[in-house]
């Protein structure tokens, strides 16, 4: 496909705002890729040049945009600025000069989308000295070709400003329409999301081998899957009545989520978190112990990776495990902070794929590979079968300095990228507060006032993410809990991301200072939950001011600022605030009524 025919799908996406609009130019589009760029289509339309696993991203700066669009149409860097900050996006910026650009077109090349993706993707690995010059040679010959309307999304990708709205539930509902005309597939499709976490795989293999293909997708080693996540219930009692009566208890340790995949004759270790980042660099000692402690020759495993004393057997809090996600100094906070893996899941090893085998298949074979050592332990756990055995087991675990326990259906299969009742968590709760923190995705700030209008800083507009409508809608402003320090830094942050309107996905009646690209997370207390007509989660329709969706009462930042473990589709759900809500009711009534 030439990359000019991709360019006309994106004006039409941009030009519709209902979802069902967005899936249908979305199916039309796929239904026109063959399998040689359906890939290069799918990161192209995510915004993306590789699974984010794989860390690549274009690394063109607004500097150099500004140059490539001045060289290739012949005007001034202070032309093109000017022209820039008149309209706030350099992709509308370039299709203006491309429109009336003073130099003729000087390549009558028409581009395909796979030689567009192709040079974005050597721009982003050209490195050294040079380079940059280098860099804008390479995108002005791409400008050189465009049209004004490809000019206006080959500088949007270049700079990761796409934002084209469309979330994984859309492109996997376009792929399962695509490939039988209507939602029924979309299952399929994103089971095999949830295992590889790269959804050009997922295209790619739909078109190469067609519905089969997907059906028999398999966990690949080194290729991150998508992690299994908790529900949550308010006592020993519930969680044992969803467990048919029987069920392990794991500690819940309060780290970084961790998956490891190893295979020791290539002597290769890779580590990902949560939302599939590649820690691998920042855990050495991790790395060292998968070769040398787990008796297997592949395997993939999961745990959580805290930082954590064996003479004292202390817990260190979150705060300090979380300063190992860095980029310098590794060696010397490996020393200072070393970390464990309290290992909970086994999904590979030596060719059989534990992830479809029951959970207590799985913690035996982890059980019989882990050597005994002081890195990479088994999670405590106990098999229960009475309320007043797990409380036991809960309250021992908070008296260790853990977070709260972890219930494990004995049967069931792992269940990636999906939050089960196969897994139920239960944590301490604080007199007064809501028993759980939140993390929000924040989509907009406010500006000080009164003391804190040095800061320029007063506050953040912030939402949870509905996975079903993939938008993300608003719950609360957060205005408290910040320190001086986080309130510049955040402010800093921000203000370098501010848009001028509110981003596509996002359903707001509020209207902050400044719109964020939904991307941040934070994580929140609050003393509870309660209906309010001011914010859009849980509406039926965003734009009643009428209709009663869901608030926070006296929100407060608690995470350090920004969390660097998590994407905006990792935040809490609208489900979740919906299910919390109802437990805090219930919870209520059985108070009042005792
Ligand atoms: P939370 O903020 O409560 O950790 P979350 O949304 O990050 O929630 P959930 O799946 O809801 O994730 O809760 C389980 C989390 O608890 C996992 O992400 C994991 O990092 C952590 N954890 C700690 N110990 C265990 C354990 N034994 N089994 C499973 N998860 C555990």
């Amino acid at each position: 496909m030439f990359f000019e025919a991709l360019a006309e799908y994106y004006g039409k996406l941009e030009g519709v705002s209902s979802r069902l609009a967005m899936i249908d130019i979305l199916t039309e589009l796929l239904k026109k890729t063959d399998e040689d760029d359906i890939k290069e289509t799918i990161y192209m339309t995510q915004g993306i040049l590789a699974p984010p696993f794989e860390g690549i991203e274009t690394g063109i700066a607004e500097k150099f945009a500004e140059n490539a669009i001045a060289l290739s149409y012949g005007y001034t860097k202070d032309e093109v600025r000017k022209a820039y900050k008149k309209s706030g996006d350099m992709g509308s910026a370039a299709e203006t000069f491309a429109a009336k650009g003073k130099l003729s077109r000087m390549s009558k090349k028409k581009f395909t989308v796979r030689e567009v993706f192709d040079t974005m993707h050597k721009i982003a690995l050209t490195s050294g000295q040079g380079s940059q010059d280098t860099k804008i040679k390479m995108l002005s010959g791409v400008l050189a070709a465009s049209s004004p309307l490809e000019a206006r999304y080959v500088i949007r990708f270049a700079l990761g400003t796409l934002r084209l709205g469309v979330g994984d539930a859309t492109i996997l509902e376009a792929l399962s329409k695509m490939s039988t005309g209507g939602r029924e597939f979309k299952g399929e499709l994103e089971a095999a999301y949830n295992i590889c976490s790269d959804m050009g795989k997922v295209g790619y293999t739909l078109l190469k081998s067609g519905k089969i293909g997907i059906e028999n997708f398999r966990i690949s080693l080194f290729n991150p899957y998508r992690p299994a996540l908790a529900e949550r219930l308010p006592t020993a009692e519930e969680i044992l009545e969803k467990m048919h009566g029987k069920c392990s208890v794991e500690s819940k340790y309060d780290g970084l989520r961790a998956q490891v995949h190893m295979d020791k004759k290539a002597k290769k270790v890779e580590i990902f978190s949560r939302n599939l980042e590649r820690l691998t660099p920042m855990f050495p000692e991790l790395v060292k112990a998968a070769l040398e402690y787990v008796d297997a020759d592949k395997a993939i495993l999961e745990g959580e990776a805290i930082s954590y004393n064996p003479v004292s057997e202390e817990f260190l809090p979150f705060q300090e495990t979380i300063q190992r996600k860095r980029k310098h100094g590794i060696e010397a906070k490996s020393e200072e902070i070393p970390i464990s893996l309290f290992a909970f899941d086994l999904l590979y090893a030596d060719g059989t794929e534990y992830i479809g085998k029951p959970y207590r298949e799985r913690v035996d074979r982890l059980e019989k590979i882990i050597k005994k050592n002081n890195t990479i332990i088994l999670a405590d756990k106990k098999t229960v079968t009475t309320p007043t055995a797990l409380d036991k087991y809960f309250n021992n675990a908070i008296s260790k300095g853990l977070e709260g326990i972890v219930a494990k259906d004995l049967d069931s299969k792992y269940i990636a990228g999906a939050r089960k009742f196969s897994w139920i968590k239960l944590k301490r709760s604080y007199k007064g507060e809501l028993s759980d923190t939140v993390d929000l995705v924040i989509v907009g700030y406010y500006l000080g006032r009164g003391t804190r209008a040095e800061f320029k800083f007063g506050g953040l507009l912030a939402a949870v993410f509905n996975d079903k409508k993939d938008m993300f809608e608003t719950l609360t402003k957060i205005g408290t809990g910040f320190t001086e320090r986080q309130m510049s830094d955040l402010q800093e942050l921000l203000s370098r991301e501010k848009v001028r309107s509110k981003p596509v996905r996002v359903a707001s009646l509020a209207e902050p200072d400044f719109w964020i690209n939904p991307k941040y997370v934070v994580t929140v207390r609050a003393d509870e939950i309660t209906r309010s007509p001011m914010h859009t989660c849980g509406k039926e329709s965003y734009e009643s001011d009428e209709e009663q969706g869901y608030a926070l009462r006296f929100p407060r930042l608690v995470s350090d600022g920004i969390r660097k473990d998590k994407g905006a589709e990792e935040a809490t759900t609208t489900n979740e605030i919906i299910s919390m809500y109802r437990m805090q009711k219930k919870a209520r009534v059985e108070e009042e009524t005792a």
